[in-house]
């Protein structure tokens, strides 16, 4: 094949997974990095993150994963060298669950606890004070986690990238990878030996070692050229800016597992509501799906807001945007080597990616340096690919009822 550059690692997508798989291979001493990016960098799922940041997961290597996150932005201006951090606000957060789910609640905070993350039980008096707006009749249980928060995964992406780049990454935006290479194949796809190298839009190749695939939900086209099987989804999911109509200040994120809503602040003073609710799921085009609310869609949650927070009756829209999770079939991520000797995957985040992107890409960096992880609590085996072929998906062991396919 005609090559017009090279590198050890490619790397497809400029996400937030991407970047952070960049910056990790840094730090393990493999710097000949290509990031390659079909349009600009946080354009895909990155640029639309409600960017909650908790550790409330029953899959014990998620809370892991996610706490690794919590120190990541609480030092962020430390660790990555940024000047003035990525945008965290350390806010807390909240569960609340029905008497169905109280069990499971409790189960899922000792665990946590065990592990070294801060969370507890909060009972509803203290939940009062902090979110006194909120009626909470319908909720038997809470879990609070004062070191949680939101955060911006735009910023947190651009970081790593820079990060990434001080480590002598190099970043391609505009470079739409069309097809991996492979050896036994002349360069063509589809070969089944490893794989050599990309091939992008204009016709040019880059020959690398090692190709890593974090292209989001767009990754499935791409393995399927080379005989990979990801089982991966665009789920449409729709986020409401209303303004509260009356001063919100200092309240945690939420996740009201009763009414199946996420609600955080926004510093203009704004509430960001998201949807939890995933009995329903929109399947579609990730690259042609409507971008704002669909009018039920608001009507429905504003009906779900408005029981919530029945003190706040000025409640108005200010605006509306929609995204796509890249979904698996058990809602979580694949972190993984492949068949194809040489090609890794990280996609299918589902919801979950920006806190546990630094984990992500420490767990990437040692499947590509050293074949397996570096750290206990977060077994590789937990997100390889052939799980789904082995009919074993990744569950928690404390589901609940109506939120299991997020937990
Ligand atoms: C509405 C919404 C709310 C969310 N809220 C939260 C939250 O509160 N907390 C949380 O932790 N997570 C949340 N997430 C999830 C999180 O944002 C994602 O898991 C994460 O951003 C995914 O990052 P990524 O790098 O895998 O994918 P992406 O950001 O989609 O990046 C993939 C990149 O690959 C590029 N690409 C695609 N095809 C090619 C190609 N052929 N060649 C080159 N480049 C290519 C795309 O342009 C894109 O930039 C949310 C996601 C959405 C959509």
């Amino acid at each position: 094949m005609t090559v017009q550059a090279s590198a050890d690692v490619v790397i497809v997508g400029g996400g937030i997974e991407g970047a952070a798989i960049a910056w990790a291979l840094t730090r393990k001493g493999v710097c000949n990095v290509l990031v390659l990016e079909r349009a600009t960098i946080g354009s895909g799922g990155t640029g639309r993150s409600s960017g909650i940041i908790h550790c409330h997961y029953g899959v014990r290597s998620l809370a892991v994963m996610a706490w690794h996150g919590v120190q990541l932005f609480t030092h962020a201006t430390e660790i990555l060298g940024v000047a003035d951090g990525v945008g965290f606000e350390q806010v807390g957060h909240l569960v609340g669950v029905g008497p169905g789910d109280a069990a499971a609640l409790a189960a899922n905070v000792a665990a946590a606890a065990a592990v070294g993350i801060d969370t507890r039980l909060a009972d509803p008096a203290e939940v009062a004070e902090l979110w006194p707006t909120a009626d909470l009749a319908d909720f038997a249980a809470f879990a609070y986690e004062p070191r949680g928060g939101y955060g911006d995964a735009y910023r947190t992406c651009h970081a790593y990238l820079a990060a990434a780049r001080q480590g002598g990454v190099r970043v391609r935006q505009g470079a739409s990878v069309t097809r991996i290479l492979t050896s036994g194949s002349g360069g063509r796809a589809g070969g089944d030996g490893r794989a050599i190298g990309v091939e992008l839009a204009d016709g040019s190749r880059i020959a690398a070692g090692t190709v890593v695939l974090a292209a989001g939900v767009w990754s499935a086209g791409l393995a399927a050229g080379v005989g990979v099987d990801l089982p991966l989804r665009a789920q449409r999911e729709q986020i409401l800016l209303v303004a509260p109509g009356a001063p919100i200040k200092n309240v945690p994120v939420l996740s009201d597992l009763v009414g199946l809503q996420y609600v955080r602040p926004e510093r203009s003073g704004e509430l960001l509501v998201g949807n939890s609710d995933h009995s329903r799921p929109q399947w579609v085009d990730p690259d042609a799906y409507p971008g704002t609310a669909d009018p039920q869609y608001v009507e429905h949650a504003v009906g779900r807001f408005a029981h919530r927070f029945p003190g706040l009756p000025e409640v108005a829209l200010s605006s509306s945007y929609a995204g796509c999770y890249d979904v698996t079939p058990d809602y979580n991520p694949i972190i993984s080597a492949t068949p194809v000797d040489g090609l890794f995957v990280a996609a299918g985040f589902s919801g979950h990616g920006f806190k546990i992107s630094v984990a992500v890409g420490e767990l990437v960096a040692d499947l590509v340096v050293d074949g397996d992880s570096s750290h206990p609590l977060i077994p590789a085996a937990d997100f390889r690919l052939s799980r789904f072929a082995e009919n074993a998906p990744l569950v928690s062991p404390h589901p609940y009822a109506g939120a299991g396919q997020m937990r």
